[in-house]
């Protein structure tokens, strides 16, 4: 790791990769890998792995700003071991990087690393080990600092810095590998912990996640900077498609004082699948909930990127959410399809969210299938009789225990569903997790559409073994997770897997939607295009 800046450890290559399969099995059928721009590999660090995800990690110019690097990131490191500046993490951390027996256990439980073909550097422990040998070198039992970095260190120096800071954002955070560890470590926790060092302590971080998105949620309200006007519209649009699409009039509520329910979607939805939306409008408008959306920004956006690499900015955004929900009077706040946003507001701030913040947070599936369960929406199942699967979000599955409700609404709703093998609380990540869904700065998107998004796109191709070929067959992946969403459609154009065999997506609501047995058109875009 430590090796000079004109030393590049490892070269992408489709041949090492773990192969797909039919009719992308051979490597003419999948996209040539592109080399990275010069001008990336000058000023960026591509001397990794060939990509390059995070813009403002530069090389200093000068030995003296080498040293203020180094020792920023020690000092950081620092803080994490500490109790007072790292409470509430301090003791998953301390789990995670002490008691590691080294049984590679974990490796095999990782999408990327197996997808790589088994590249050394993507196993779950290789970053982790990285971090623990300067942590062991440079504190103490009781994680003080020692001493002052030694610039003739054969482990630490900016090459190493950078290039672990880049393989912070290697992992997708999925915790896969946790769930396999005999011992119930966390290497995720870990490669968060040296995201977290890195942006707390020295304001690196991937522009997609910090500047366009937390920075810009906190000025503007929403990660997508869209004003209160421009929601107002774009509501105004969703109801006049709605209208369009299913002769239904339907005022979507906008600050209802004292509803049951606040519902808040990723701000992503609003912007590029409408649909979305307009389908949680129709289901919760005909199952007679008392609901409403809020036009304060910071309350229709569920968007929280500091989850995957800053406390700080996530309590903040957090923070401003809950008071959204206390000043509007609701019971209760529903999440919609965005699973870190799930992961964000129910179970990182069930710490930040005490006393008067609180306001109760619930999943929207738990609800959904009570409303299937007990007949208060009725389907039409022939409706969606076509190849469904599904993939299950990381954050809901594994992170959260929520696996029933999903696949029981799919049982009723979808007569052709098969499961992805493996599934539930082992699903694969879609390869977008941890933020990668958004990350197509620089060269990074070809990482993420030909390396961790990988094993979901084999897990996708064998769902649909039976019928990949036949064109004529839609086959949908139900994704109810913005951010998966994201990945998958970008796999899908990655391939031109919609154009060459039909593969269409979206989420779950919209399938429950077209399914409804009171609508008399299809809702789903893709078999609109096949009547029309
Ligand atoms: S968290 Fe997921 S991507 Fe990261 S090392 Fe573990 S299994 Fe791999
Ligand atoms: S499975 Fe657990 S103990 Fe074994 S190498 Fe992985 S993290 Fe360490």
């Amino acid at each position: 790791m430590s090796k000079p800046q004109d030393v590049q450890l490892s070269t992408p290559n489709l041949a090492d990769y773990m192969e797909l399969p039919a009719p992308y099995n051979t490597i003419e059928s999948q996209p040539a890998l592109k080399e990275p721009k010069g001008s990336w590999t000058e000023s960026n660090i591509t001397f990794l792995d060939g990509y390059a995800g995070i813009e403002n990690l530069v090389r200093p110019k000068t030995k003296e700003e080498e040293r203020e690097f180094v020792e920023k990131f020690l000092s950081g490191m620092e803080k994490s071991f500490s109790d007072d500046t790292n409470r509430g993490m301090i003791m998953p951390l301390l789990l995670s990087f002490e008691y590691c027996a080294k049984c590679h256990t974990c490796s095999e439980g990782c999408h990327v690393y197996p997808a790589s073909g088994y590249n050394e550097l993507y196993r779950p422990i290789y970053r982790s080990e990285v971090f623990r040998r300067i942590a062991k070198k440079y504190l103490d039992k009781d994680g003080k600092l020692i001493k002052k970095w030694d610039e003739n260190d054969p482990d630490l120096n900016w090459e190493t810095l950078a290039r672990l800071a880049e393989l912070a954002y290697r992992c997708n955070l999925c915790r896969r590998c946790a769930q396999q560890c005999p011992l119930g470590l966390d290497n995720a926790l870990l490669a968060k912990e040296i995201r977290k060092i890195f942006s707390q302590e020295m304001g690196i971080a991937p522009k997609p996640l910090h500047e366009k998105g937390t920075m810009n949620q906190l000025k503007t309200g929403s990660s997508t900077g869209m004003s209160k006007p421009a929601f107002l519209d774009v509501i105004e649009f969703i109801e006049e498609d709605i209208e369009e699409k299913t002769g239904r009039k339907i005022k979507m509520p906008i600050d209802k004082k004292g509803a049951d329910i606040l519902l808040i979607h990723n701000a992503g939805e609003f912007m590029a699948w409408p649909q979305n939306p307009a389908a949680f409008a129709i289901l919760f408008e005909e199952a007679g909930l008392d609901w409403t959306l809020s036009s304060d920004i910071l309350g229709y956006d569920s968007v929280n990127y500091g989850l995957w690499y800053d406390d700080y900015q996530a309590k903040q955004i957090g923070t401003g959410q809950f008071k959204v929900a206390k000043e509007l009077g609701v019971n209760r706040i529903i999440i919609g399809e965005c699973g870190h946003a799930h992961r964000a507001s129910m179970v990182s701030m069930d710490r930040g969210a005490t006393g008067s913040y609180y306001v109760p947070r619930e999943s929207f599936l738990p609800l959904l299938w009570d409303l299937v369960r007990t007949g208060k929406l009725k389907f039409d199942p022939s409706k969606n009789n076509f190849p469904v699967t599904l993939h299950d979000p990381c954050n809901y599955v594994r992170s959260m225990g929520i696996v029933k409700p999903q696949r029981e609404i799919l049982k009723v709703i979808a007569p052709q569903f098969r499961e992805m093998t493996p599934h539930g609380v082992d699903n694969y990540c879609c390869g977008g997790g941890g933020g990668f869904a958004i990350m197509n700065n620089l060269n990074f998107a070809e990482f993420r559409n030909t390396l961790s998004t990988r094993m979901k796109f084999k897990q996708i191709l064998d769902a649909f073994a039976d019928t990949i070929e036949n064109t004529e067959i839609p086959k949908y992946i139900c994704a109810p997770c913005s951010n998966c969403k994201g990945a998958i459609r970008d796999i899908l154009e990655y391939y031109g897997a919609t154009a060459k065999y039909n593969l269409q997506y979206d989420g779950l609501v919209e399938l429950m939607v077209n399914g409804l047995a009171s609508l008399d058109r299809p809702y789903l875009e893709f078999l609109l295009d096949e009547e029309d």
